[in-house]
C-alpha cells in the first residue's frame, strides 16, 4: 500500500519500535507500583555439594527476584531486570533482596544454622558509590557471619572502570564477603583481572551443562565436554570452587561427577522456591540428622 520504498522500510519498522517503547515504559511504571505495593519476593533455588560417590548435598542457595503482577502475571527477570537497569530502579530493588537476605542469614544464625546464600549484584548497582556504604551498613544492621554472604557479577561488570570496580570488591572482600562470576564463560573474560579479583567462584553458564553428554556420544557433541573440562581445569589452577548452573538431567550431573565438579545447581536438584519454603525444608532436614 506504501508508495515510495523509504516510506515503506518506515511503515515496517515505526509501529514495532513504538511498540516496545510503550511495552517498556508500561512495564517500568508497572514495576514501580511493585515495588510500592510490595509484590516482588526473593525465590531460593538450592545449591549442592557433588561427591565423588553418593547423594549430593545441600550446600548453599541463590536469591532470585520475582514479580507477580496481577494483570501481567508472573514476570521474568530477564524481562524485568534490564527495564530496572535502564531506569535505575534497581538501585532499591537490589537493596531490597540484599536486605531480605541479610536479615533471614541473621534469623538463621540465631537459630544456630545458617545456609550461606548467594546475590545476584547488577553493574548499575555495583558502580553506584553508594554501594560499598549501603553494604557496610546491611552488615553493621544484620548479625551473621559475612563469610555467609555471597555476591554474583557478571563478567561484564569487570570491562568498565577497571580500577574502581577492583577496589570496590577489594573493599567488599575485606568485610570477609565473597565474590562469585555468574554465566562464566559466555562474557569476554580477562583473564589475568579474573585472577587479580579476590574471587571464590566461577559458575558455569548452563548454556555450557546444557551442552554435555556421555563420553560415548558421536563427537559433534563431546566438544561441550571439553569446554566445561576446561573450565574446571582453570578453575582448579586458580583455586576457585565451581558451580555449575541449569543441571537438569541425571545425565549431565553424572558426566559433571566424573570430571570431578564439586557444586551444581539446576532443576533436576531443585528449583527456585520461596525463601521461607527452602529454608523450613533445610532446617527440617538438617534437625532429621
Ligand atoms: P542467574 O543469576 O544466572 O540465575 C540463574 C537463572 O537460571 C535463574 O533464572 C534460574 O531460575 C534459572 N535456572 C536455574 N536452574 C535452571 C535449570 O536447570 N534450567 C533452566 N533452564 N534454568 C535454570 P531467573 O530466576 O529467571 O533469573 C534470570 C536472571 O535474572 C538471573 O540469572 C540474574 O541474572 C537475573 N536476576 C534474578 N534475580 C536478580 C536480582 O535479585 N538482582 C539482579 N541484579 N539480577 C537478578
Ligand atoms: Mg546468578
Ligand atoms: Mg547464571
Ligand atoms: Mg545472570
Amino acid at each position: 500500500e506504501s508508495k515510495g520504498a523509504g516510506r515503506a522500510r518506515l511503515c515496517f519498522f515505526a509501529p514495532e519500535m513504538r511498540q516496545r517503547i510503550i511495552d517498556a515504559a508500561r512495564m517500568e511504571h508497572a514495576l514501580r507500583e511493585a515495588v510500592s505495593r510490595q509484590q516482588l519476593s526473593v525465590h531460593l533455588q538450592p545449591q549442592f555439594s557433588l561427591p565423588e560417590s553418593g547423594e549430593p548435598q545441600l550446600c548453599g542457595a541463590e536469591a532470585l527476584l520475582r514479580w507477580h503482577d496481577p494483570q501481567l502475571g508472573m514476570v521474568s527477570p530477564a524481562t524485568f531486570i534490564p527495564i530496572a537497569e535502564e531506569s535505575g530502579l534497581i538501585l532499591e530493588l537490589g537493596h531490597w533482596v540484599l536486605e531480605q537476605v541479610c536479615r533471614e542469614l541473621a534469623a538463621m544464625t540465631a537459630r544456630g544454622y545458617a545456609l550461606p546464600m548467594a546475590v545476584n549484584v547488577s553493574q548499575v548497582q555495583f558502580r553506584s558509590s553508594e554501594f560499598v556504604p549501603q553494604v557496610t551498613r546491611l552488615l553493621a544492621q544484620h548479625d551473621f557471619a559475612p563469610e555467609l554472604l555471597r555476591m554474583e557479577i557478571t563478567e561484564s561488570l569487570a570491562t568498565d572502570d577497571e580500577a574502581a570496580m577492583l577496589e570496590k570488591i577489594d573493599q567488599l572482600a575485606a568485610l570477609g564477603l565473597s565474590f562469585s562470576i555468574d554465566d562464566f564463560g559466555i562474557g569476554y573474560s580477562n583473564l589475568s583481572r579474573l585472577r587479580r579479583m579476590p574471587l571464590k567462584e566461577l559458575k558455569i553458564d548452563r548454556s555450557f551443562i546444557n551442552d554435555l553428554s556421555h563420553e560415548e556420544s558421536p563427537d559433534t557433541h563431546t566438544t561441550g565436554n571439553e569446554i566445561v573440562r576446561a573450565m574446571l581445569m582453570m578453575a582448579s589452577a586458580l583455586s576457585l570452587d565451581v558451580v555449575a548452573e541449569g543441571v537438569e538431567e541425571t545425565e549431565q550431573l553424572e558426566v559433571l561427577r566424573r570430571m570431578g565438579c564439586s557444586r551444581v545447581q539446576g532443576y533436576l536438584l531443585g528449583r527456585p522456591r520461596p525463601m521461607a519454603e527452602v529454608i523450613g525444608d533445610a532446617e527440617a532436614r538438617l534437625s532429621k540428622g
